[in-house]
């Protein structure tokens, strides 16, 4: 019986070996890019993330691919959250949630938090 079986698998390698091994080395994509958008889409998904994020530019929602620099993420114009600072900044959506300042306002925030919390963390 176990000789059966090994010539069952011999034989199975000498036909079927090949073609597994090239199936392995060439395993399915998967495709995590976002669908393009014509403008009545993009139009709509900015109207959503402008529900989220306010601080969003009204038309600056791009498909991927048409800003340089950021991959195949859609990108977004979004104002400076700093009070009396209204610079632009570009971000990838997928980052929206993460940025709120333009760079030197992230900068400037960066330091502040890191004194903060030296301070904090100083015995008295
Ligand atoms: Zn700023």
């Amino acid at each position: 019986m176990a000789t059966a079986t090994k010539t069952k698998k011999a034989a199975a390698k000498k036909t079927g070996a090949k073609r597994k091994v090239a199936k392995k080395a060439a395993p399915k994509k998967v495709v995590r890019n976002r669908p393009l958008l014509d403008a009545d889409g993009l139009a709509a998904e900015e109207a959503r993330l402008r529900k989220t994020y306010k601080n969003i530019t009204v038309g600056s929602l791009r498909n991927r691919g048409e800003r340089e620099g950021y991959g195949m993420k859609r990108t977004v114009e979004i104002t400076c959250a700093k009070k009396d600072c209204d610079n632009k900044r570009i971000v990838a959506t997928s980052d929206l949630h993460q940025v709120k300042f333009c760079e030197s306002c992230t900068a400037e925030d960066r330091l502040a938090r890191k004194t903060r919390a030296r301070r904090a963390a100083k015995p008295k």
